[in-house]
């Protein structure tokens, strides 16, 4: 910061900030329509697309950005005390949203957390953002439909520039948020503690840029 410069600085995110992270985030994750996956035992709507199964979490600013461009999205209200125990969750700048539903889908009005979704960021041994990995509570099982997100059993089949683009989203979010870096350290010592009572490897999505590097495949687990 320059000398004498004491502007405040804001740690909210903006509506343009938004826009262009939407922008970022257009890239398909499959080649297919990945929803074949899962909406067959799941009555016909894809997991994630079920507010009882996710509750999409959006920031404030998101949602009203979003709410300028239709009526797509409305505040989620709790409907139970399981629900409201879930607001907790929820920092100051969130919100829990839900769509109208998968009729009214319209892609460009899909949010972050939609358009993420099953992927997060993994957090190597040394805190240092080296790759993308699932979302750890979407690889375990549904007691109603058997499946999550099934994408864990085809992940030969996730696009690199999904994970290049995705992997650059999450560079600029975790600088700006330090919440959510702590947020994501934390789930990914969950997924090490994990993987080491299993005796497994943690899933990992390296952007082309960290394939070859040494160190970043070096921390992963421990
Ligand atoms: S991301 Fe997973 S849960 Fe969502 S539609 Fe694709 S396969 Fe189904
Ligand atoms: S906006 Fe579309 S992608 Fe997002 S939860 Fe609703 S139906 Fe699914």
């Amino acid at each position: 910061m320059l000398k004498g410069r004491k502007e405040k600085l804001s740690k909210k995110i903006c509506a343009d900030e938004i826009s262009y992270y939407l922008d970022i985030l257009k890239e398909p994750i499959v080649d297919y329509d990945c929803a074949i996956l899962c909406k067959k035992s799941n009555k016909n709507i894809p997991y994630c697309c079920k507010s009882n199964n996710a509750v999409p979490l959006l920031y404030k600013t998101e949602y009203e950005y979003l709410r300028t461009l239709g009526d797509l999205w409305l505040e989620w209200i709790p409907k139970n005390k399981d629900d409201r125990e879930l607001l907790d969750y929820a920092r100051d700048d969130q919100i829990f949203a839900e769509c109208k539903g998968i009729k009214y889908c319209v892609r460009e009005q899909r949010s972050i957390t939609c358009r993420v979704f099953p992927l997060e960021p993994y957090i190597d041994l040394r805190g240092v953002f080296v790759a993308l990995t699932f979302m750890e509570s979407f690889l375990q099982e549904d007691k109603n439909t058997g499946t999550k997100c099934p994408l864990a059993l085809h992940k030969e089949d996730i696009r690199q520039e999904f994970i290049d683009t995705h992997f650059l989203f999450w560079q600029n979010i975790l600088l700006r948020l330090p919440d959510e870096y702590r947020i994501y350290k934390h789930a990914s010592a969950s997924i090490r503690k994990f993987n080491k009572n299993n005796n497994t490897e943690p899933i990992v999505f390296f952007p082309s840029w960290n394939k070859n590097i040494k160190s970043m495949h070096g921390y992963l687990n421990g």
